[in-house]
């Protein structure tokens, strides 16, 4: 099969989608890759290094299986009908499907691959997720004018930084788990009941706002493990408990995210105006219309004496190894259809994670579906 791998061009992006380490193990399964001459620019891998991986410097478009980072990389104007193209195709965008879909192109979304034990190593929601969490603690400790961890020094003692991690997927718990690195005093608070005991594994404090009824408990054991909008008696009692511990808090890390809706208001102008000079906001929900009212998406600004960082790709800023796990994702996704040494894909016709991700087929835009 030949794959094609094509440049990055989403803004600021700088990932790619196959590495030199997996054009090796795709030649050692008998396939062909054609790579656009500077794709590897961003992680520092030269056209040189993926030449000596095996793959050929050309027109990706003459592949079969495009493999991309995101929408932004394909050119519609150049899909064919017979063209697979894969990548983080942003599926809630319709509009974009809607291009691919109008080539008759068939069109896979890593985004949707379900949250499975057989689909673990193709989830490039937690391979990104994880990077961004850590990022985005690092961001905010250069950004804040103290230290981190406590320093008992001949001149003097200073506090450790008192961190609020808001949502604990799994941006948020290696967020947790840098800051704890670095020696800040963490708390968090997610929806999801489990969250309680990862958040504690990692050394974190839990900020417990009890359910008070069956409502408020049903929704919070979310769907498909992912969260559910929460009931608004439950919100409400949140963001009073949650605006307590910010007004203490140095650095909030935000990361709450429902699939397909603008993300939840944790943290309204109030809440920034009581936090102390100098406290500094990482809105990792910041694409999505962030969890901070005063969030704006790829500005770091400063409100109320407050630094607002809403980098929305923060995965980019560490691209060699946010590409090396998410070109293994590819790669994994890509075994259940390629065959070694086989000239024709074979997409099986009743795999879940197939049928999840397939987002475009025979000019339509299979996502969302009817009533979904
Ligand atoms: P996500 O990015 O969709 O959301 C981030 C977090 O925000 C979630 O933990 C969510 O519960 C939380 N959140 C939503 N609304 C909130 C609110 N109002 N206040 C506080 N927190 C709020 O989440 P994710 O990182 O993609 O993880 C989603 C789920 O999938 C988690 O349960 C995670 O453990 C699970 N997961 C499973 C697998 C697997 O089994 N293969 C892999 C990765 C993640």
């Amino acid at each position: 099969m030949r794959l094609g791998v094509l440049s990055p061009r989403g803004t600021g992006e700088k990932r790619v989608a196959a590495t030199p380490d997996t054009i090796k193990a795709y030649r050692k399964a008998g396939h062909e890759v054609i790579i656009e001459a500077g794709a590897g620019q961003g992680i520092a891998s030269s056209d040189a290094d993926y030449e000596a991986a095996g793959a050929t410097i050309g027109d990706p478009y003459q592949a079969t299986v495009l493999l991309v980072v995101g929408p932004a990389d394909v050119d519609s104007a150049r899909l064919r009908a017979e063209h697979v193209v894969v990548g983080m195709l942003d599926p809630y965008e319709s509009e974009g499907l809607d291009r691919l879909a109008s080539s008759g192109c068939q069109a896979f979304a890593l985004e949707l691959i379900p949250r499975t034990t057989r689909a673990q190593s193709m989830d490039v929601l937690s391979s990104q997720a994880n990077i961004a969490g850590y990022a985005a603690v690092l961001k905010a400790a250069t950004l804040y004018p103290r230290f981190f961890p406590m320093m008992m020094t001949a001149a003097g003692t200073v506090k450790a930084a008192r961190v609020v991690v808001l949502g604990a997927g799994v941006a948020g718990l290696q967020a947790i788990a840098t800051a704890r690195r670095l020696g800040a005093v963490v708390e968090a608070s997610d929806v999801r009941p489990a969250a309680r005991e990862q958040i504690e594994s990692l050394g974190g404090k839990f900020i417990d706002v009890p359910y008070e009824t069956d409502e408020e408990r049903e929704a919070a054991q979310g769907v498909g493990g992912y969260a559910r909008p929460m009931p608004a008696s439950w919100l409400q009692r949140q963001a009073a408990v949650v605006a307590a511990r910010c007004a203490q808090a140095d650095v909030i890390i935000t990361t709450a995210l429902i699939p397909g809706r603008p993300a939840p208001r944790l943290i309204a102008e109030d809440v920034v105006q009581s936090m102390r000079a100098g406290s500094v906001i990482v809105d990792l929900a910041a694409a999505r219309g962030g969890n901070c009212a005063l969030t704006e998406a790829d500005q770091i600004v400063e409100k109320h004496g407050v630094t607002l960082v809403g980098e929305t790709n923060f995965p980019a800023r560490v691209a060699a190894d946010a590409s090396a796990l998410y070109a293994r994702n590819i790669q994994q996704f890509l075994g259940l259809m390629l065959k070694d040494q086989s000239d024709e894909l074979h997409i099986p016709a009743d795999d879940d994670i197939v049928n999840a991700s397939r987002v475009v087929q025979g000019g339509k835009r299979l996502f969302p579906q009817q009533g979904a």
